[in-house]
This record gives C-alpha cells, structure tokens and sequence, in this order.
C-alpha cells in the first residue's frame, strides 16, 4: 500500500493542506474487541424472533448505526413503519440479554498493542462506537489499562443520530478539541467508515469481519488492512506517513 498516495488522496478530497497527527478515534466493536460474533449471533437471533428478515450478515451491514437506528431501519424496509418506542426498548433489552450469555468478548488480537504504539508516540487514543452494550463498556478499562481517558469515549448514549451519521465522530473531535485534519479513524464497519469520511477524517479499514473488502474502500476507507496485527506491524511506517 502507498501511504504517501493515500494521504495526498484524502488532503485534496477533503480540501486540507496539511494532516497534522494528533488523535486516533478508534471503533470498538470488531476493533477493540472481537465482538461482533457475538453481536451478530445475538441481534440476528433477537430480531428473527420478533418476525423480522434479519441475518448475521444483515448484523455486519448496519454495524454502527444505534440499536434504535438498527431495528428502526429494518422495520422500514420490512413494515413500512418505524417501530415504536415500546419494540426498540424490548428488544434492545433482549439484544443485551442474549449478549450477556456468552463468555466474555475477548479482546481483538493486536489492539492493546497499536492502542498503545498511538500512545507512545503522544498521540491521543478516543473511542467512538455506536455500542450501548454495557457490558462491554464497563470492560474498556480493564482491557486497555490508563490509554483512554473516560471524557474521550463517545457512546450511542452520547448522540442522537449515530453511524453513518458523522455526528459520532464530530463530537469525538469536539471532546478531544481536534480539528478533522488532527485525527484518523479505525474503523471496520462500512457504516463506520462512511462516518468517518463524512466527518473528513482520514479512515483506515480493518476487515476484521466476513465482509469483502470492496465494501469498505466503496464506502471511503483510504486504506483496508487484513487485521488488527497487520494495521498494528505497519504502525510505524504509517506514522511516519503522517
Ligand atoms: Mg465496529
């Protein structure tokens, strides 16, 4: 991959002169933590049930978005008619009840190490999900000991309107006191992306998931890594990119 390219690429789409490094807003589920079986299992068993068309792979093309957004969106496409306040608090409650039956979501292989790689080179590290899973809020900071700053994590108990809207990552900007040219995301949902690029961020891919990688470069991302590891090995050189 030509980071340099990719660079130039995303200054003269987004109009900024310089990319000046300053904060990495990373994504949590599918980033930081190896949970979207997890959630793809437990949403696309929790929705099936209450009468809707809803695969594991339905579960990967609305990551991102807000359980509310999620089950409003399907509801559209499937009933004609947003669902009421009554169905999106029953079964985002279902959604973290099955959730809460599996072992604990296992931190995604190679992220302690790049979160702290962004760390030591006094960057600021921020998290930006759409999650309202506590149970894996709660865990941030046990897995990643003294690197996020609990004012420099957005949740989608944080805004209203969530991946792929950019909102998420604006306000991460607005918290953090960065301008969109000071921060890249990592991101490995295509909604995600979409966000980040809406925000004018510059924003790297992981595939961590069964998706092709086409999606997430058609949905901006100016570079696609295999994995957590891979984004993690190629660190340095990126940074010096940068
Ligand atoms: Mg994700």
């Amino acid at each position: 991959m030509n980071y340099n390219k990719a660079i130039q690429d995303y200054k003269q789409l987004q109009g900024h002169k310089a990319l000046q490094l300053r904060a990495v807003l990373f994504d949590m589920d599918g980033v930081l933590f190896d949970s979207m079986p997890y959630h793809a299992d437990a949403w696309s068993k929790v929705m099936t049930d209450a009468g809707y068309i809803f695969s594991k792979e339905d579960v990967y093309m609305n990551e991102g978005r807000t359980g509310a957004d999620t089950i409003n969106t399907a509801s559209m496409a499937q009933f004609g008619k947003p669902a009421t306040a009554e169905e999106i608090d029953a079964l985002c409650k279902a959604k973290c009840k099955v959730f809460d039956t599996y072992p604990p979501t296992p931190r995604m292989q190679g992220a302690l190490e790049l979160v702290k790689k962004v760390k030591e080179c006094g960057l600021t590290p921020m998290i930006v999900t759409g999650s309202g899973t506590p149970t894996l809020l709660n865990r941030i900071q046990s897995n990643f000991p003294g690197l996020f700053d609990e004012a420099h994590i957005v949740t989608s108990f944080n805004v209203k309107r969530g991946k792929p809207y950019p909102d998420p990552y604006l306000l991460a900007l607005e918290k953090g006191g960065f301008a969109p040219h000071e921060a890249i995301v990592v991101e490995n949902a295509p909604l995600g992306v979409t966000a980040g690029v809406a925000a004018g961020l510059f924003t790297i891919a992981v595939n961590t998931g069964p998706l092709k990688e086409e999606v997430l470069t058609e949905a901006g991302a100016s570079l696609v890594f295999p994995s957590m590891p891979a984004l993690c090995d190629e660190w340095e050189k990126l940074y010096q990119a940068f």
